[in-house]
Formats: structure tokens, sequence, C-alpha cells
């Protein structure tokens, strides 16, 4: 997913090296997949995380995976980890169903929503936050800026492009020389802004407030076991008996 031709070969070297090390003769899909790991979230740490703090962290990802998984039309899981590895505590990793190339208003907001759901579930189980969400919230704040000054998809903005420098969206007052539109119209950007986010962290809230039963399996799991592959939370959050019945 995503890979470019020197990303790939990258991969299979890393792959080679990682069974190399296990002393195997081939290099199996385990291997790969190590290897994918190890390149897009870092190499797996090996200091010693407290327990309460491991606590939080094990929410933390099961609120972004319960709201990818509750939500339609989000990527599949493909799994969610406890093990720190690069500068991240935690993952929660989805793959594209299909190459996107054009992004819904739907699938964005839905999006938002999955980053803002570790948030949710810390303020939720924990009734505080932790700046471990802050990239989160980084990536959300992107991601509704270009929603409403790039793709024209706020509603009370309209479809209107407001070119505020495509490749520095968080530089702010620093660009109000290079802009094109009003102080009036930057607050009402910054604001629509806000109201993304705003409605998108109380949906994953409400999401993870009635779905508190399987936040607290699927948190307790990840604690037990650090790694949970998409089989296995499907299975613990069991939603398929709902359906059947
Ligand atoms: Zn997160």
């Amino acid at each position: 997913v995503g890979f470019s031709g020197a990303d790939i070969k990258n991969l299979v070297n890393e792959a080679a090296l990682l069974a190399g090390r296990k002393n195997k003769k081939h290099v199996e899909m385990e291997d790969f997949e190590e290897a994918r790991d190890k390149i897009q979230l870092g190499s797996v740490r090996e200091e010693k995380i407290e327990e309460n703090d491991k606590k939080i962290i094990a929410y933390h990802e099961s609120g972004h995976t319960l709201v990818a998984r509750l939500l339609p039309g989000t990527d599949t899981l493909q799994k969610v980890t406890i093990i720190p590895r690069g500068r991240a505590l935690g993952a929660t990793e989805q793959v594209p169903d299909t190459e996107r190339h054009n992004l819904s208003r739907s699938y964005l907001l839905n999006r938002i929503t999955v980053l803002l759901g570790g948030r949710a579930a810390e303020k939720l189980v924990f009734g505080d936050l932790t700046s471990g969400a802050s990239n989160d919230l980084k990536t959300a704040t992107h991601l509704a800026r270009e929603m409403v000054c790039q793709w024209g998809m706020s509603e009370k903005l309209g479809p209107v492009s407001f070119p505020v420098g495509e490749n520095h969206p968080f530089l702010g007052r620093e660009m109000a020389q290079e802009r094109n539109f009003s102080e009036y119209t930057a607050k009402r950007i910054d604001e629509e802004i806000q109201n993304i986010i705003e409605a998108a962290e109380n949906r994953a809230s409400d999401l993870l407030e009635q779905e508190r039963k399987r936040l607290d399996t699927l948190a307790e799991a990840l604690l037990e076991r650090e790694l949970l592959e998409a089989g296995e939370i499907e299975s613990l959050l069991d939603f398929k008996q709902e359906d059947d019945e």
C-alpha cells in the first residue's frame, strides 16, 4: 500500500535481512510483514513502559480501532498494537480497500472521527488527556483544513478554494500577507475547522460510550497480548451474533 519502487526494494532487503537473522533459508510472509512494520512504524523500542501508561495507550488504540470498525466505509483494519515503535507508543493499522483517488466528504469525516477516537477513549475512561493524542489532532486538523480550504467541502463556506500555502497548513498568522481573503473569512475558516473537529470528537465519544463494553474487552485483550490481528479483533468484538439475531 502506497509503496514506491525504491520502498519495495528496501522492503525486500529488510525482509531478507530479518529472515537471515532467524537462520531461515527462505523469506516468508511474516518476514515481509515484520519488514513493512519496521519501515512504516520504526524499530521496536526496548524500553519499559509503566503499567498505568500502558493501560492508557491500550484504551487510546482501542478507541481508534473500535471507531474504525463501527463507522461504515472506513479503511479495513489490519491490526492494533501497543508495542512501541519509532516515536509511536502504539498503532492502529488500516489498509484502504481500493486505491483511493477521490476522497469523499463522508470518508474524510469518518477518517477524522477515527483519528479522534483515541483521544475520545482516553477522555471517556480516564477523564483526562495525554500528549499521546497530539499527532492525531494535528493530522485531523490538517485534513479538516484541506476539506474547507482546498476541496470546497464546507457547507458554510461552500465550493470555494482558499489558497493558504498548501505545504504549510499550520503557518497560520505568518501567512496573512500572502492570503487573498479577508480576516473575516479567515475567522470563518478557523471556525469551520473547529466545528468539523468538535463534531467528529463528539461522534467518536458517543460511539465509544454506547460501546463501552466492547471498548473494555478490546483494551483488556490488547494489554494482555499487545498485538491483535484483524481476525482476533473481529472475534473479540463479536458483532456477528448481533447481526444474526
Ligand atoms: Zn492515536
